[in-house]
């Protein structure tokens, strides 16, 4: 294996930012910021290649990673000037994880390595502070017997052992804070702990620096492998193999007295995106500190710390006496933080995430990565960084990840609702979300799964909430700042949150959350608005969103570089308008039957089937035309001027059909039919398989009056607008061919119909008869389907569903399954599986261009708006994907980053 471990310190680094995949994305980070020259303590990282190594080697170590590690020690004790388990003068270090993406909170680290019984007495002599050097050891223990021994509590609601211990102690002593207790209270503790890993583990604690040290470093690896690590890669879709790298950090403390702390820091607003500074920081702790959301923090700068205030109604008398800000409280500390982030943020050309601890007023860099966003953050950050002239266009366009812009086009509380707002928090990230109240996340989860929604209810979140965070609509802490574990992992999920609510008074035992004399308990509705900080009773009305200039610039943007158009899936002209608004070119997909189920409607379409004769068939069909033509109407005008594909009726006969009594006899009564008549027609439509029974085209082969219905309405629609000056553009499309001779019969009807509606409103409409390619044999043979068709759609729905022989309504019991177990990558249904459809669809392009080398492909199934898929549309050459309203905005993007970054690939060959 090649080296396995990389210095940093000193202004040098052996590895660079963009190793991130071998050294972590914190060992990337700490060693280019050593390269930049910003102040960051010496140190190590042993690569993700070791940790892979580790796990194949049955959870062992690599020959000779010893020796690398020793001589990196030896690099960091002359550069710091202290030795690691030299009783004198000791060096301790943090022993940290990284993996290539940040996952916050999901893997461990142990701080105050090196500690023992001697050398606690050298930290002491060398920091004159003999509080201090107990209060490290009592927490290094806690935490190595925590994270390296195996006693951390493995649920939420569970007690830490340690933390039993010490409130006992406490309470004996009737202690409120833990900086009540005094030297001889630490010592104690020291002991107690070291007793109680005897106790449960029949074994003593690690004396050895040496020891610790390696015990650490596995068991930052075996993080990788915890339970939380995997769903937190499974639910963003990080692959299992990448490990984490192990990052070994000269300790710098933070909890050496009133002239240190920590802190951590965004350089713009996280959730806005506005380009200010900003992040939270406490005097006199360590970084877990702020992270664990334990402290309620202060802000950094003055102008933060003031907004701050005011919106938790503190006055400026007592923030300037209890909650200074960093600038106004350590003025020097504060310059020095100025300067670096200034220069991290020039030098990395995009926002950073930072944190850092101040020693006695020296500025120590802890970590810089990438900093999570919210998706309106990411839009305002990438146009302004653009307008700074920090990053071009492209890279903009780039930076925006297509699946999150869903976070923006969802709704927000309407200003006008009533409120009873009972409570304000941070406003952590935006959204508005309305559930029950829950205050487990395993409930969450249940909950969740019944079709329950909730809003998880936590005093503080921790890593072992996840699986709760993700079942939730949103999350209420009581406990944490903006940059507190909830807060930064409901970001990354678009997930609504308000953090740091500190009215509320939550009861797990009692499943209770009370604010002043009003008592909420599980089950009950809340809404909590992530823009505001709002918490609210009951649920709360809600309004669509509103775009920002940003956002339609950034649209724009995409728009220049992506070739696919992309259209939308709509059947009414409402969906058409959002659709429009949202920059669609147009209808893939208009499906008729949709417009079948509405109101009294349903009556003539029962009608219809339940006839025994054609004549009987054409009365009611006569009733339904002229609703088709109100919606043809609508939706053409809605998409003037662009091709709207509206599809002959597909579905299964049966789904229309009277099942209960009561309909049944409603229809008898109808038709002037007996209701045994009526139950036999349904008996007679039953069908074993329908997904494969009755449907598509087949519907308008055996009943050619429907297609002749649909033609008609279509066509009338058509010219009546075309008359009053609409550009209308229909595409009449017929669905689930599998044989040429299927479309020919059709084609001959709408043609037909439609040369008849035009000589009889004595007008001319342009228009095009094309197919659905949705039948693995329509794609065998879409040579001789070319040959008739204007143009393709595919259908990727059924082709899924057909090409694996997975049901589409039964999948669901197995699929999950199979992705669990890894036999798919994903689901199919949802992104398209390029090694098998994709190939269909590959055939179906060529076949088809090979009669007609400008035959208009698209994508009509659900792909059509994941960005993946996407993607795969624009390598194989599609003209158009066409996808649901909301999705308009992620496919335009998405395009444009696959026509982006096969361009990069391109000129790379
Ligand atoms: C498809 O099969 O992909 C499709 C768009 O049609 P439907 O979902 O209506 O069957
Ligand atoms: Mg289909």
């Amino acid at each position: 294996m090649a080296k396995k471990v990389y210095s940093f310190g000193a202004g040098a680094g052996e590895g660079s930012s963009d190793m991130k995949n071998l050294l972590g994305g914190k060992g990337a980070g700490l060693a280019e910021m050593s390269n930049i020259g910003a102040p960051v303590p010496a140190g190590f990282t042993i690569t993700t290649e070791v940790c892979t190594e580790y796990y194949k080697n049955g959870r062992k170590f690599p020959a000779g990673l010893d020796k690398e590690v020793e001589a990196a020690m030896k690099k960091t004790e002359k550069i710091m000037g202290r030795n690691f388990g030299d009783p004198e003068n000791p060096l301790l270090v943090s022993v940290r994880s990284g993996a290539r993406v940040s996952m916050p909170g999901m893997m461990d680290t142990v701080l105050n390595l090196g500690l023992n019984d001697s050398t606690v007495k050298g930290i002491i002599k060398r920091s004159g502070n003999e509080r201090f050097g107990w209060d490290s050891y009592r927490r290094f223990i806690q935490m190595y017997g925590d994270v390296v021994m195996g006693l951390k509590p493995e649920s939420g609601d569970e007690i830490d052992p340690f933390e039993e211990v010490m409130e006992k102690l406490k309470h004996a002593k009737g202690y409120k804070s833990d900086l009540e207790m005094n030297v001889d209270d630490l010592k104690e503790l020291v002991k107690k702990f070291k007793a109680l890993i005897k106790e449960k583990l029949k074994k003593p604690f690690p004396d050895d620096p040496n020891e610790q040290l390696w015990g650490a470093i596995g068991a930052v690896f075996g993080s990788w492998d915890n339970e939380r690590a995997i769903l937190y890669r499974k639910m963003n879709g990080f692959d299992d193999s990448w490990g984490t790298a192990v990052s070994v950090v000269a300790m710098v403390y933070g909890n050496m007295g009133d002239k240190s702390g920590t802190g951590v820091a965004f350089t713009r607003d996280p959730a806005t995106g506005e380009k200010k500074f900003f992040g939270e920081y406490l005097i006199n702790a360590q970084g877990e500190d702020v992270v664990a959301g334990i402290r309620t923090p202060q802000q950094i700068t003055i102008q933060g710390s003031k907004k701050w205030a005011k919106e938790n109604g503190i006055s400026e008398k007592e923030r300037k006496e209890k909650f200074l800000s960093l600038e106004e409280y350590m003025p020097s500390a504060y310059k020095q933080l100025e300067k670096v982030y200034m220069q991290l943020e020039k030098h990395y050309k995009d926002m950073q995430d930072i944190e850092f601890t101040i020693q006695d007023e020296k500025l120590w860099m802890l970590q810089t990565r990438t900093g999570k966003r919210t998706a309106a953050a990411a839009v305002n950050i990438a146009v302004d960084m653009v307008n700074e002239k920090l990053i071009d266009k492209k890279t903009a366009v780039l930076r925006i990840d297509p699946a999150s812009l869903d976070q923006l086009l969802h709704p927000t509380f309407n200003p006008k609702a009533k409120k009873e707002i009972i409570a304000k928090g941070l406003p952590a990230s935006p959204g508005a979300a309305t559930g029950k109240v829950v205050f487990n996340a395993d409930i969450a989860a249940q909950w969740n799964e019944k079709g329950e929604k909730v809003i998880l209810v936590r005093i503080e979140t921790s890593p072992e909430d996840l699986k709760g965070m993700n079942a939730a609509q949103g999350i209420l802490t009581q406990r944490g700042g903006m940059t507190s574990h909830a807060a930064v992992v409901a970001r990354g999920m678009g997930k609504c949150c308000v953090s740091g609510c500190g009215v509320l008074d939550i009861s797990y035992s009692d499943k209770t959350l009370k604010v002043g004399s009003k008592i909420i308990r599980e089950g009950d509705f809340i809404s909590i608005d992530g823009s505001t900080g709002d918490v609210m009773m009951g649920k709360v009305e809600t309004v669509d969103a509103v775009l920002s200039g940003n956002f339609e610039t950034i649209m724009k943007w995409a728009d220049e570089y992506k070739i696919l158009k992309v259209r939308t899936n709509a059947d009414t002209p409402h969906d058409a308008t959002v659709a429009r608004k949202f920059g669609a070119e147009g209808i893939g997909l208009c499906r008729t039957e949709h417009m079948f189920f509405e109101g009294d409607r349903i009556k003539a379409v029962r009608e219809m089937i339940l006839s025994e004769d054609l004549e009987g068939r054409k009365k009611a069909l006569k009733k339904l035309l002229p609703m088709q033509k109100k919606d043809f109407t609508g939706i053409l005008n809605a998409m003037e001027g662009f091709g709207v594909t509206i599809r002959l009726l597909d579905p299964p006969l049966h789904e229309f059909v009277p099942h209960d009594e009561a309909s049944q006899k409603i229809m008898a009564e109808e038709m002037g039919m007996s209701l045994e008549k009526v139950k036999a027609r349904v008996d007679s439509l039953h069908e074993f398989n329908p997904m494969l029974g009755h449907r598509g085209c087949r519907l308008g082969i055996t009943y050619p009056e429907i297609t002749e219905m649909q033609a008609q309405a279509i066509f009338e629609a058509a010219c009546e607008l075309k008359k009053k000056g609409v550009n209308v553009k229909p595409e009449v499309m017929v669905p689930l061919v599998g044989t040429v001779k299927e479309l020919v019969m059709q084609k001959k009807i709408i043609i037909e119909t439609a040369e008849k509606v035009m000589a009889q409103k004595k007008i001319h409409v342009d228009y095009q008869v094309g197919t659905m390619i949705e039948i693995p044999r329509a794609c065998v043979v879409a040579d001789n389907i070319a040959a008739e068709a204007e143009f393709f759609s595919f259908g990727t729905n059924d082709l899924t569903q057909m090409t694996f022989g997975y049901s589409r309504d039964d999948a669901g019991s197995f699929l999950p399954e199979y992705v669990d177990k890894k036999i798919l990558p994903q689901d199919p249904f949802k992104t398209i599986d390029r090694a098998g459809v994709g190939e269909m669809m590959k055939m179906g392009v060529a076949k088809g261009r090979s009669v007609n080398k400008n035959l208009k492909i698209g994508i009509c199934g659900e792909h059509g708006g994941d960005p993946n898929s996407v993607e795969f549309c624009h390598l194989i050459g599609l003209n158009y994907v066409s996808c649901s309203p909301f999705r308009v905005p992620i496919a335009r993007l998405a395009a444009a980053h696959a026509a982006i970054q096969n361009e990069e690939k391109k000129s790379k060959k």
